[in-house]
């Protein structure tokens, strides 16, 4: 017998309503949010699990031996995901990221990435499809997903120093694994590569400058990410937090960097290039970037919609629940209907939570329910 296993932790504590009415989007019509940004960028996370236990993201002592995943029959199958993608694909979605918990442990993840290949925006264009993850299997899955139609990778690195590396992945894992993953995929073709790292005060500030001058030269965006207060299990406090411009600071004690344009609206990174000795900048020695959802919210132009591992959509980071779309992707047989109640979600987004963010718990969107609702875990939703 199959029984439902309910996260104490991550699962949120109720669904959203779909909207009443979904007959005010046209095809073809330009959807745009409360706020008018439009959407663009769907992050979909395909598990929850994770091999690593990142302590500001899924702490050990939450995370342990008796906490309970989503069982297998919950989640989205591949076909589903492949579905509501094409719904979000006809909204405007031109970018998908596959994250997780750690997506290269979903089992035959190429299958799915050889279906959303196959996906076009209205004008034609394929996808730009890219995935997250901490490295520990790229190594192995690189040319794989390359050949599966994967354009992309960030890979996430916290520090180049084993002792800081493993203290903050809290399983142990070695740097040196990393970064063979980070070349396997450069050799297979999937760059521009970037690679994320997560700065926290007291804990590995004093990697910013090796990881600079490691990966300065080799075509790699190398991006600061402030830590955010998600989720309600990694203890977050803002003294542990790194504001951008002090790691800006330190950069600059040894490098010249100039600040770059946008490349599109709603980019979550500051962009940064590296200057030599000329003045010049050389675009071939990669980029710095800062994303500095702490200090300087990006909300204005945030156009990304996240789907859960389960099928619920979150509208924000932050949020604190979702729409179920897996009920109305396994009940609903048209296309059209299911495309038209995801834009009638999008068209009453309000979200900003950086740009309003205070030291209050986010309260409930459900009528008459006054409970402090819990944020849910990025390792839930996807980063
Ligand atoms: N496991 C994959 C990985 O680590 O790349 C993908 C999922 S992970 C949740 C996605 C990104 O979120 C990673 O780059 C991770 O460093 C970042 N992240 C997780 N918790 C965070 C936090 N509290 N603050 C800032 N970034 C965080
Ligand atoms: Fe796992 Fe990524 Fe979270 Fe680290 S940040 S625990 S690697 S999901
Ligand atoms: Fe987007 Fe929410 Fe982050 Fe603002 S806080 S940028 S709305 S995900």
């Amino acid at each position: 017998m199959s029984e439902r296993v309910i996260p104490i932790i991550s699962q949120p504590l109720g669904n959203l309503s779909l909207p009443a009415s979904s007959a005010s989007w046209q095809e073809g019509a330009a959807l745009r949010d409360t706020l008018q940004r439009p959407l663009r960028d769907l992050r979909i996370s395909v598990t929850d699990r994770c091999n690593f236990r990142c302590s500001y993201c899924m702490p050990k002592e939450i995370f342990d031996n008796n906490y309970t995943y989503l069982p297998h029959s919950s989640l989205l199958t591949f076909e589903e995901i492949t579905r509501t993608a094409k719904s979000f694909v006809a909204l405007g979605v031109e970018k998908i990221r596959l994250t997780g918990g750690e997506p290269l442990l979903r089992k035959n993840l190429e299958i799915l990435i050889e279906q959303l290949a196959q996906l076009k925006t209205a004008n034609g264009q394929s996808l730009d499809i890219t995935l997250t993850t901490n490295g520990s299997l790229l190594t192995r899955k690189a040319s794989k997903l390359k050949a599966a139609g994967l354009q992309r990778v960030t890979v996430s690195l916290d520090g180049l120093d084993d002792a800081v590396f493993k203290r903050m992945n809290d399983v142990d894992f070695p740097v040196s694994d990393v970064l063979e993953g980070i070349q396997a995929a450069q050799e297979a073709g999937l760059g521009p590569i970037k690679v994320n790292m997560v700065v926290k005060r007291g804990t590995n500030e004093q990697e910013i400058l090796p990881m600079a001058r490691y990966f300065k030269g080799q075509g790699i965006a190398l991006r600061f990410i402030e830590y955010m207060d998600v989720g309600a299990t990694n203890g977050w406090r803002m003294d542990e937090v790194m504001p951008s411009a002090d790691v800006l600071k330190v950069l600059q004690q040894e490098m010249t960097l100039t600040p770059l344009t946008p490349s599109q609206t709603g980019e979550t990174a500051e962009r940064w290039g590296y200057v030599n000795a000329q003045g010049e900048h050389v675009p071939e020695w990669g980029e710095i970037g800062f994303i500095s959802s702490v200090t300087k919210a990006f909300c204005k132009d945030c156009n990304r919609a996240r789907l859960t591992t389960e099928g619920q959509l979150y509208l924000c980071l932050f949020a604190t629940q979702g729409y179920d779309l897996k009920s109305l992707v396994r009940t609903e047989h048209s296309e059209e209907n299911l495309t038209r109640a995801i834009a009638a979600i999008w068209a009453q987004r309000d979200d900003r939570y950086s740009a309003l963010r205070s030291t209050e718990v986010p309260s409930s969107k459900v009528s008459g329910e006054t409970v402090a609702k819990r944020k849910v875990e990025m390792s839930y939703i996807g980063g």
